[in-house]
């Protein structure tokens, strides 16, 4: 059997484990330390926010955000239909109910259009949501210049959700650094990785410093455990962050093997009538996470599934499109904005291994799977 190619699995390709070994043997090995303040200090110069907390996960930052907006109990929270549930899932904890907005088919990400008529719709109603979650798709920017400025306008704040974009852009700033705080994701399946762990970025560093409280369980200064709200064990160890540093050294050069990666997969396929690319928006470059592709079932003849079957069965990794939000059983009684796009994405769609540590030859033997399938000599 031939080694199993995956999806995206962990790439340590730099000073991961000297990182790992002096956090080790400085005996900083739990939460904070100075692993994480560099590793804090590192990520906001990478991305141009001033701030940041290094937490546990990518959701918790979501959950954290948001409670700082004070979402409660019986608030709404528009969030992207197209993506992963940690992003509607943040808004549950907090008490809130998700109102799903779909993508188009420009950017795959939120629609600003439909953005635009929900809020004139709640504006109606009389009840504007607490917080807009956009998320950035795939390591592709939202369109902020129109969501930021609908925000403004009903003066609704954002929460970017760039868990999947870490090095991406929109025109000159990064992801991460739009709306009033930003998040990013280091599990496993990442552009860059802690084996798991989050941070959340700001601009404020009134939200960041109140996140770090929260995040160590909200103990008020005293000699003594002592709280006066409810807090969390939220915060990222010293260890992972050492891990975390050693993989920002290298972020450049793994998106640039992604970005490799999709070029290569694009001229593999270029002359198969009825594959298509997830679009690249002019406004940026993404950071090229996943490689998406969509099948035109009339020109190709096989489904998205026949594909994945036939990559599985070459022990190749591949998964479907996000399933959308409001199509989820737990989310079924949400509202939904549009939901045609994202509904015919999934149906369609298909992520291919883009791990920044696959070799030409893996490329080579997932694109013979799918040239196989679609044109069977
Ligand atoms: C991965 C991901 C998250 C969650 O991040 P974790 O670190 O796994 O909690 C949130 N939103 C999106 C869009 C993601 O892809």
């Amino acid at each position: 059997m031939t080694n199993r190619i995956y999806l995206s699995p962990p790439h340590l390709d730099g000073r991961e484990r000297e990182l790992l070994l002096e956090a080790y043997e400085s005996n900083w090995i739990t939460t904070l330390g100075p692993q994480v303040d560099a590793f804090e200090r590192e990520m906001c110069l990478k991305v141009g926010v001033p701030y940041a907390a290094a937490l546990s996960s990518g959701t918790a930052a979501i959950h954290l955000a948001l409670l700082m907006l004070g979402v409660k109990p019986g608030d709404d929270v528009l969030c992207s239909t197209f993506t992963f549930s940690a992003t509607a899932n943040a808004v549950t904890y907090c008490g809130g109910t998700p109102v799903f907005i779909d993508s188009n088919y420009r950017t795959w990400n939120m629609d600003p259009e439909l953005l635009n008529e929900e809020l004139e719709s709640c504006a109606k109603r009389g009840k504007l949501p607490k917080a807009i979650v956009v998320v950035d798709l795939y390591g592709q920017c939202a369109d902020y210049d129109p969501i930021v400025s609908l925000a403004a306008q009903y003066e609704i704040p954002i929460v970017e959700d760039a868990a999947e974009a870490l090095g991406a852009t929109y025109h000159d700033a990064c992801a991460g650094s739009f709306g009033e705080m930003g998040v990013l994701s280091f599990n496993g399946n990442k552009i860059i990785t802690t084996s798991g762990g989050g941070m959340l970025l700001s601009a404020k560093k009134e939200y960041i410093e109140k996140a770090k409280f929260l995040s160590t369980q909200a103990r008020d200064a005293a000699p003594h455990y002592q709280h006066s709200q409810i807090g969390y064990n939220y915060r990222l160890s010293n260890i992972l962050a050492a891990m975390g540093r050693g993989q920002l050294e290298n972020l450049d050069r793994k998106i640039a093997r992604r970005k490799a990666i999709n070029r290569f997969y694009r001229k593999a396929f270029a002359d198969v009538p009825g594959i298509a690319f997830m679009p690249i928006a002019p406004y940026g470059e993404p950071n090229y996470w996943l490689t998406c592709i969509t099948l035109d079932g009339s020109s190709v003849g096989v489904t998205r599934e026949d594909i994945r079957l036939a990559l599985e069965k070459e022990n190749i990794e591949s998964r479907p499109l996000w399933k959308p939000m409001h199509l989820q059983p737990i989310f079924q009684s949400c509202r939904v904005r549009g939901g045609g796009v994202s509904e015919d994405l999934f149906s369609r769609g298909l992520c291919l291994p883009s791990g920044s540590g696959m070799s030409d030859s893996d490329l080579e033997r997932v694109v013979e799977v799918v040239r196989k399938t679609v044109a069977p000599d």
